[in-house]
């Protein structure tokens, strides 16, 4: 039997630090924030303000323990561009302008790099 491994597949993730963007499934849907993080090899990204969870943290140094709020990590699919001249969720598009690769909005136009 052959016991061949799959290769992994790359899915460039179309969202970058600093961008903003809208959640578009789960429990924040709708909201409009900017990244925080991209996390390439798990394929997902932390949003300022969304898909927050609750979590215990030890008494550490001088500060006491208890229960802290922070953004946990979703799946990039989750997240879609926000474009400003829309002031809605849209999909990019590749464009080169002076050699550079910027992405813009299909439905306007607008640069969003
Ligand atoms: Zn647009």
């Amino acid at each position: 039997m052959r016991n061949k491994k799959q290769p992994v597949e790359k899915h460039p993730i179309h969202v970058k630090s600093g961008d903003r963007v809208v959640v578009i499934s789960g429990k924040d849907k709708g909201k409009v924030s900017s990244v925080k993080k991209v996390i390439t090899s798990e394929n997902k990204v932390v949003v300022e303000g969304a898909n927050i969870v609750t979590k215990a943290q030890k008494a550490q140094g001088g500060n006491q323990g208890g229960l802290i709020k922070v953004e946990a990590p979703m799946d990039s699919s989750k997240v879609m561009l926000y474009c400003s001249a829309c002031e809605k969720a849209t999909r990019i598009k590749y464009e080169v302008i002076d050699n550079k690769k910027v992405r813009v909005c299909k439905k306007c136009g607008e640069k969003i790099d």
